[in-house]
């Protein structure tokens, strides 16, 4: 394969952190680095209570909750917790993430999901990065009842949303963005306690709130498998050395299919759906790849509402209405963008978004991740798509598609057989948080986590999202969306 090197295509892809280091190899293939700098690392011990694998949103925030939660209930110490990743923090797909704080799901079970984790978010907004400028989302008449019944739950859930139809909407976008073109926008929802938040900068915030709590952070350590007795894990291998653990967390992103396979978990399955119809023998893991991108915004032109703040996450879907490139062609037969300010990432006044992604199939090249893999980036199709989307909804968008940042854009994940997260255990003490590449917004899985594991108490929010659903007929998947996300 044809690996890039550092500095390669002469882009600034390792911002924003200056002495992020350098992807290393290891059996001549480029690792993803961490997206925070990596310098003081515990060793590996041989045994303890809780090993985490993986420090991407969920490891951390598990580990993170997990040693908070034994130090205030007394129920054990910080440094009972271990975290292990082959890399450091964000070297996974949180580091790429676009970083969408949403609550925008037409499966209902992920709102209260969703309530736990702005909670999180709300807790230190600063040290996570979270900006809570809202969410809108837009969709033609056809998604119109969807809306009206993801509205409902929504805010059973408390988590607070506002739902507008017609004029109402036009009017509604019109007040954010006066420039705003309402044409086949006939349902708007408007998430309150949404927003956005910077990926680095929470995993930064992350990772000192291990260390502060004494978690015993282990990186530059690949787990290469699992010691089980019976169906149980007595210990973690790895590449330096076995650890015995009581109990373990996988948090491994889009690795995840291959820790399930080692705890001894299916990869397919009859999957039984509420309607009775059974769909034999499918794949438990499909693999996608993002289309993502940034653009900058010229002198002048700003992504900010009527009354100067930063805008609210936008998030459009128009399953009804073509996107043309400037040759005329049809570049595809839908909208489906979605955008947030994204100054922190792009380095400069800029936007970041992306369209639906594309399954790859049940097998991928995992390594190397992300932006180093030239099999997964973004098609030559999308800069355009992006910039006409974003001008087929804003004056001042118009005319974007020279300011697209050229650059490796892109990242896999691994979704599970109905695209909604698995959180169940894959062996009798390991316990799988396998978000179907939803996540990043999910920090508060990690606090249901150490909920569960501390306390022995099977949090309500964590229970809809059992393996078991799949064999009782409760699959997931009632979604009228083109995008696997919704
Ligand atoms: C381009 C892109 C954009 C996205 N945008 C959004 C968004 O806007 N909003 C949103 O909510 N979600 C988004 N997602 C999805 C979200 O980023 C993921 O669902 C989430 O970050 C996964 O978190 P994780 O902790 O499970 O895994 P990861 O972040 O992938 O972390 C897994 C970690 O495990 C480590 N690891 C794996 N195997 C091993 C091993 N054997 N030994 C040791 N360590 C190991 C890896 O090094 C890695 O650091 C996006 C995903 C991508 C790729």
């Amino acid at each position: 394969m044809n690996q890039i090197g550092y500095t390669g295509d002469g882009q600034n892809q390792w911002y924003p952190f200056m002495d992020r280091s350098a992807p290393s190899t290891v059996d001549g293939v480029l690792q993803n680095p961490a997206v925070v700098p990596v310098r003081d690392a515990d060793p590996l011990p041989e045994g303890a209570r809780f090993v985490v694998v993986g420090a991407g949103i969920h490891g951390l925030s598990s580990a993170y909750h997990l040693a908070m939660e034994l130090e205030r209930s007394g129920k054990g110490k910080g440094s009972d917790v271990v975290l292990i990743d082959k890399a450091g923090p964000g070297a996974g797909a949180t580091g790429l993430a676009c970083g969408c704080v949403r609550n925008f799901y037409m499966t209902g079970a992920l709102h209260a999901i969703l309530r736990a984790s702005v909670e999180v978010w709300e807790s230190d907004p600063i040290n996570f990065g979270f900006q809570q400028v809202g969410y809108v989302s837009i969709g033609e008449e056809n998604q119109a009842e969807d809306y009206a019944r993801l509205h409902a739950s929504q805010n059973e859930s408390g988590y607070p949303s506002d739902l507008y139809t017609g004029t109402d909407a036009h009017r509604f976008l019109k007040g954010l963005w006066p420039d705003f073109k309402t044409g086949n926008c006939d349902v708007v929802l408007h998430e309150h306690r949404s927003g956005y938040a910077g990926t680095h900068i929470v995993m930064w915030g992350l990772d000192q709130k291990c260390r502060q709590w004494g978690v015993r952070r282990v990186y530059g350590t690949a787990v290469t498998g699992y010691q089980m007795d019976g169906g149980s894990v007595a210990a973690v291998e790895t590449t330096s050395g076995t650890i015995r653990c009581d109990q373990v967390v996988v948090g491994a992103g889009a690795w995840t299919p291959q820790h399930w396979t080692w705890l001894g978990g299916p990869s397919n399955l009859d999957v039984h759906y509420p309607d009775g119809h059974v769909e034999a023998g499918k794949d438990l893991w499909t693999y996608w790849r993002l289309l993502e991108g940034e653009v900058y915004l010229p002198s002048g032109v700003d992504y900010r509402t009527a009354d100067g703040k930063d805008a609210p996450v936008l998030h459009v879907e128009l399953m009804n209405t073509p996107v043309y490139g400037d040759d005329g062609e049809m570049i595809q037969d839908h909208v489906y963008t979605y955008t947030r300010y994204a100054a922190e990432r792009v380095g400069a006044p800029g936007l970041q978004g992306g369209t639906i992604p594309i399954p790859i199939g049940s097998a991928a090249e995992v390594e190397p991740y992300g932006h180093l893999n030239d099999l997964y980036q973004a098609d030559d199709w999308f800069p355009e798509y992006y910039c006409k989307t974003l001008g087929m909804l804003f004056e001042r968008f118009e005319g974007l598609e020279p300011f697209y940042k050229q650059r490796r854009n892109g990242g896999i994940g691994a979704f599970t057989a109905d695209n909604v997260p698995i959180f169940d255990f894959v062996a009798d003490n390991a316990w799988v948080i396998a978000d179907s590449n939803h996540g990043f917004k999910m920090i508060g899985v990690g606090k249901l986590t150490a909920q569960l594991l501390v306390h022995d108490d099977m949090p309500f929010e964590l229970k809809p999202f059992g393996f078991d659903r799949y064999a009782s007929g409760g699959t997931f998947g009632d979604r009228n969306s083109n995008c696997p996300w919704v």
